[in-house]
């Protein structure tokens, strides 16, 4: 299981794609299972870039990983989000159900996301939306690395700000190291 973490924009969805397409890695997007599964209520909290509560995503994140055959291939995007969710996470990895193979922090500036979010045209990528995205990621995605490190589970950087396939060409490099 890989667990990609960085800011909104800073390329995690394609980096997703292009490792499902180089090892077969089924990805688990809470974000994009929030979009197509919603409920009304969840969909109106997404849109204004808030959290939906930790008990609906660990639940379908749960439900999700119990359809997939082989978990070794799991990509996470967008999960964990909170210490709640990524205690749940080492919890199912000590328990032996998911077996960690990295975390991937992909870093970007927060100018030079905001430039490629604006582009990208989605209906929470308006300028309060960004801004809340932003905030959310330094109050919960910056402490869950933290407690990521303080559980001694190494957090890889990469620097995002490059083209995909020089940025896949570093996590691929990663993941020769780690398997
Ligand atoms: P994303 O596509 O990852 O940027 O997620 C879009 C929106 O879905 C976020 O702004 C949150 O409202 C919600 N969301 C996605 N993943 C999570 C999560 N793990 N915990 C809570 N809310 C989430």
């Amino acid at each position: 299981m890989i667990i990609l973490m960085g800011l909104a924009g800073a390329g995690k969805g394609t980096q997703a794609q292009m490792l499902a397409e180089k090892y077969g890695y089924v990805t688990i997007s809470t974000g994009e299972l929030l979009r197509n599964f919603a409920t009304e209520d969840q969909k109106r909290r997404m849109l204004t870039g808030e959290l939906i509560s930790d008990d609906e995503i660990i639940d379908m994140v749960d439900r999700r990983l119990n359809e997939l055959q082989d978990l070794s291939k799991v990509l996470l995007d967008g999960f964990p989000r909170s210490v709640r969710q990524s205690e749940w996470l080492l919890k199912q990895i000590e328990e032996g159900r998911l077996k960690l193979t990295a975390v991937i922090h992909m870093v970007i500036d927060e100018t030079r996301v905001r430039e490629r979010l604006v582009g990208r045209g989605r209906a929470d990528d308006t300028d309060a939306g960004i801004s809340r995205r932003f905030e959310e990621y330094r109050q919960t995605t910056l402490p869950i690395i933290d407690h990521f490190k303080e559980e001694n589970i190494h957090v890889y950087t990469v620097d995002a700000d490059q083209t995909p396939e020089e940025v896949h060409k570093d996590i691929v490099e990663i993941l020769t190291t780690e398997t």
